[in-house]
């Protein structure tokens, strides 16, 4: 840990210390020599730095410009490390890679950012092999529920829609300096390569997942009205007095392919 960098909120540092939680991520990435890849908010290098010995390159984007001398001293100034100094929201993953299904993504993600983050990612799903995540332990469990569970939602839908999702591990507050006030856990995700279920409108896949869930606890119905009537219910063969949070994956893309033929 550093004497130098005081950790700030404003950047959602929690910098990890714990070696055996280090370890356990860096056993579950299994980094390999030629992979291509990018770890997102590396601050002094704590994960950074196990990375680098493993493979030829790693691309790093950190948002921070004062932690960057520290972590590249930290990474020994390894020629390996290239630092992007930038806002993940906003960093384009194709600069790094152009082959389908190739980009691997590490990152201890600031808690504030995850979700906007998920989601820029999942627009660029096609480049990406897969990624490893440290999030607030809720955002996890939420990524990764079933239709029925409490956690299942607008997140599980969508990124169930794109990926396989593995919860792997929880990791305690005390192996983060500051600690933060809640656990947090380690997420892989893995794009699919062939969606199981493709929309035949991605756009409105979105809209009518996040317009369904905008009420969780009223019928179907009623959420989607502005979109479904009462034949395409029957055409479904979804029951519309269910709740949103009682459809899987496949059914929003049913719904949805069902709402983009009448449109037509
Ligand atoms: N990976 C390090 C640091 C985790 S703290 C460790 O495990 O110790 C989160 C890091 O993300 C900080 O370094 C913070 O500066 C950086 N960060 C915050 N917002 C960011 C953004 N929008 N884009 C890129 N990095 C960001």
């Amino acid at each position: 840990m550093s004497k130098k960098h005081i950790p700030r909120k404003r950047f959602g540092q929690h910098f990890l210390h714990d070696p055996s939680v280090i370890q356990q991520i860096i056993s579950a990435i299994n980094p390999q020599p030629n992979d291509i890849m990018a770890e997102i908010g590396p601050g002094l290098g704590a994960i950074t730095q196990h990375i680098l010995p493993k493979v030829n390159r790693l691309d790093v984007i950190e948002l921070d410009r004062d932690v960057i001398p520290e972590l590249i001293a930290n990474c020994d100034h390894s020629e390996k490390l290239f630092v992007h100094q930038q806002d993940a929201l906003r960093y384009d993953f194709s600069e790094l890679t152009e082959k389908p299904a190739s980009l691997r993504i590490i990152g201890n993600l600031p808690y504030n950012i995850s979700t906007p983050l998920i989601f820029h990612l999942l627009d660029q799903a096609n480049i990406i092999k897969d990624m490893y995540f440290m999030l607030q332990k809720e955002v996890v469990a939420r990524m990764a529920a079933l239709p029925g569970e409490d956690a299942y939602g607008r997140l599980s839908v969508m990124v169930q829609y794109y990926c396989e999702v593995d919860y792997l591990f929880t990791v305690k507050p005390g192996a983060f300096t500051p600690p933060p006030k809640v656990d947090s856990a380690i997420i892989a995700l893995r794009p699919h390569q062939q969606l199981p279920h493709a929309a035949s409108d991605e756009t409105l896949f979105a809209d009518v997942v996040r317009t369904a869930f905008n009420h969780r606890r009223k019928t179907l119905r009623n959420c989607l009205k502005e979109y479904v009537n009462e034949a395409m219910w029957l055409q479904l063969n979804i029951d519309p007095v269910l709740r949103p949070e009682e459809l899987g994956v496949k059914d929003y893309v049913d719904i949805t392919n069902a709402i983009r033929l009448n449109l037509k």
